[in-house]
């Protein structure tokens, strides 16, 4: 009754020589140190004049136009890479190796003989 093995994902962030974490954009395949969000904002002002006439912006209000929707885009291309956090994320992490434990090549039985 000791089956349960612990799910920690080791994962590995990319690091160049100077130990700085970085992505492999997957459409450009340039190393990338950085991804761009576009984040669209609605603003509201109060507008109203100043004493010396002249109109003045009041910021009042601050809406994000977008519901946590980003775009992660690569900075070199330009193209969305990521849509999530999580995806992100992932771009700066080494992809995990195909299962390293020994799981054999399971050699399928060659029943299927056509004759
Ligand atoms: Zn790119």
């Amino acid at each position: 009754m000791g089956d349960k093995m612990q799910e920690q994902k080791q994962r590995k962030l990319r690091l160049d020589k100077e130990g700085v974490p970085y992505a492999i954009c997957p459409k450009c395949n340039k190393q990338i140190y950085n991804l761009e969000v576009v984040e669209q904002v609605y603003i509201t002002y109060d507008v109203s004049p100043d004493e010396r006439d002249e109109l003045e912006y009041d910021e009042v209000d601050r809406e994000t136009a977008w519901d946590w929707d980003y775009e992660y885009k690569c900075i070199e291309c330009h193209e969305t890479i990521a849509t999530s956090e999580e995806e992100a994320e992932a771009l700066f992490y080494e992809p995990e190796p195909e299962q390293d434990t020994a799981q054999e090549k399971s050699e399928s039985p060659a029943h299927d003989n056509i004759g």
